[in-house]
C-alpha cells in the first residue's frame, strides 16, 4: 500500500470519528426533544383514554338518576291511581305506571352495558398507563445516555480535531483540500474502494482504465472521474 494512500485513510479515519463526535454533540438536544415530544404525545392520548372511560361512567350516572326519578314518578302514579274516581282515569295511569315501569326497565339493561363498556375500558386505560410509565423510564434512560455520550464527545472533540489536524499535516495541501470538499459536498467517505475491479465505491459509475491503473499503485491520488471521490484498489 502506498504511503500516500496509508496516509489518507488514516485522515479518513480520524474525520469520520470527528464527525460522529460532532454530531454526538450537535444532535443531543433535537434527539433530547424528539424523545420528550413523543412521551407527551403518549400521555395526553393516554389521559384521552382515561376521559372517554369516565365519559361512560357519567352516562351510566345520569341514567340511574332518571331511573330513580321514574321511579318517584311510578310512586306519584300509584298514588294517583288509588284515588282514581274514573274507570278512564284509572287506566291512562296503569298505562302511564307501565309504561314508565317499561323505561326503567330499558335503562337498566342500558346501565349493564355502559357498565361492561366502563370496565373494559378502564382496564385498558390501566394497561396503557401501566406500559407509559415504562415507556418513560426507557426514555429518561435514554435520554440520558445520550447526554452521557455528548458530554465525552464534546471532551473529545480538542483530541479528536488535533488528529484530524495531524493527519492533514502528513498530507499534500492539494489532497487535503480535495478531502475536505468532497466530504463538504457527499457527505460521507471521501476515499472509497473499487468495487468489481471497475466500478467506483461511492457512485457505483464504471472507472477509466487510467483512473484504475491509479487506483492500484495509488503514487499519486486517484480520483473517480465521475464523483471525484478518491479511488483505490487495496
Ligand atoms: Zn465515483
Amino acid at each position: 500500500m502506498s504511503d500516500l494512500l496509508t496516509r489518507l485513510l488514516v485522515l479518513q479515519d480520524r474525520a469520520a470519528k470527528l464527525l460522529i463526535a460532532h454530531r454526538a454533540v450537535e444532535e443531543f438536544p433535537d434527539e433530547k426533544e424528539e424523545m420528550l415530544t413523543r412521551l407527551a404525545a403518549r400521555k395526553k392520548a393516554d389521559l384521552e383514554h382515561r376521559t372517554q372511560a369516565l365519559l361512560i361512567d357519567a352516562a351510566r350516572k345520569k341514567l340511574e338518576l332518571e331511573s330513580g326519578s321514574l321511579e318517584v314518578q311510578i310512586a306519584k302514579f300509584i298514588a294517583q291511581r288509588s284515588m282514581a274516581r274514573k274507570q278512564a282515569e284509572y287506566e291512562a295511569l296503569e298505562h302511564e305506571i307501565e309504561a314508565s315501569k317499561a323505561k326503567i326497565s330499558l335503562m337498566d339493561d342500558q346501565q349493564l352495558a355502559l357498565m361492561d363498556q366502563f370496565e373494559a375500558a378502564m382496564h385498558s386505560v390501566a394497561e396503557e398507563e401501566k406500559e407509559c410509565i415504562e415507556v418513560e423510564s426507557k426514555v429518561r434512560t435514554a435520554i440520558l445516555a445520550l447526554e452521557e455520550r455528548a458530554a465525552a464527545a464534546q471532551q473529545e472533540l480538542p483530541t479528536l480535531q488535533a488528529e484530524v489536524a495531524a493527519a492533514k499535516a502528513a498530507l499534500p495541501a492539494e489532497v487535503v483540500t480535495r478531502f475536505d470538499h468532497i466530504l463538504r459536498t457527499k457527505g460521507d467517505r471521501a476515499i472509497v474502494v473499487v468495487d468489481h475491479g471497475k466500478n467506483c465505491g461511492g457512485c457505483h459509475m464504471v472507472l477509466g482504465p487510467r483512473t484504475l491503473l491509479a487506483a492500484r499503485s495509488f503514487e499519486e491520488a486517484a480520483s473517480c472521474e465521475h464523483c471525484g471521490r478518491f479511488v483505490y484498489i487495496p
